[in-house]
């Protein structure tokens, strides 16, 4: 392709953005960007430094404060790689917490733009396409039933122990739940983002979507 092209990847919990966003990036030579292990990282370092997740102007400083490089798979915190202590069901909680805070999501959004601004990017999370990059070359929205999502989720070996289904379920439910009805950057498809329904297709089925949307637009 001859463009360097930004490439939004937006959707809820465990709808497969993660591997879709690191496959159409390799078959691309894209940089790939986890934006949700950006706010996971915020919340890992505030458990750490014992910053309360109620205490907004804190999580805010805090967020513009850390050195946070999550691209290529591997999420390091002033240089330290935090990788798997970020992806724990207390994570999962405590970041969707602090991503709720006005404050860490101008820190994030800002780092998101210098991070993806040059283009050649496949950045992946809840409001890419909305906030992030709203003149995104390419935006794609990955949803799946709440069943399906939950099941992969279940599956996702990169998660530890596995874990109770029902739980699961009831703890994305309350997630998503607050991902799309805070009141800033709510999880929400653009208006021009293309919409794939995942529910029954395979990875490699969405990569090729996507990949052919992405050629159309380079
Ligand atoms: O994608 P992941 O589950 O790792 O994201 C963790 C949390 O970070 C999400 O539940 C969501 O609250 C938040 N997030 C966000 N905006 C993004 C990416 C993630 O609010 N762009």
């Amino acid at each position: 392709m001859e463009k360097f092209l930004i490439i939004a990847i937006d959707g809820p919990s465990g709808v497969g953005k993660g591997t879709v966003a690191r496959a159409v990036a390799a078959a691309l030579g894209y940089r790939h960007v986890d934006t949700g292990a950006m706010y996971r990282a915020v919340a890992w370092r505030a458990l750490k430094d014992g910053v309360a997740l109620g205490d907004e102007p804190a999580l805010g400083a805090l967020a513009a404060r850390l050195d946070i490089d999550a691209s290529e798979g591997s999420v390091k915190v002033n240089g330290v790689e935090v990788g798997g202590e970020i992806r724990t069901p207390e994570m999962d909680a405590a970041a969707s917490r602090v991503a709720r805070v006005a404050g860490v999501r101008a820190a994030l959004v800002a780092l998101q733009r210098r991070v993806g601004a040059a283009g050649g990017v496949v950045m992946e999370g809840r409001d890419i396409g909305t906030v992030v990059f709203p003149a995104a070359d390419v935006k794609i929205y990955l949803d799946a039933s709440a069943e399906e999502r939950a099941r992969r989720r279940v599956h996702d070996a990169g998660r530890g122990e596995p874990r109770d289904p029902e739980r699961v379920a009831s703890e994305m439910a309350a997630r998503d739940r607050s991902d799309r009805t805070r009141d800033v950057a709510p999880l929400a498809a653009a208006a021009d983002a293309h919409l794939i329904d995942t529910t029954a297709l395979s990875i490699q089925q969405v990569v090729d979507r996507v990949l052919a949307i992405a050629r159309a637009a380079a």
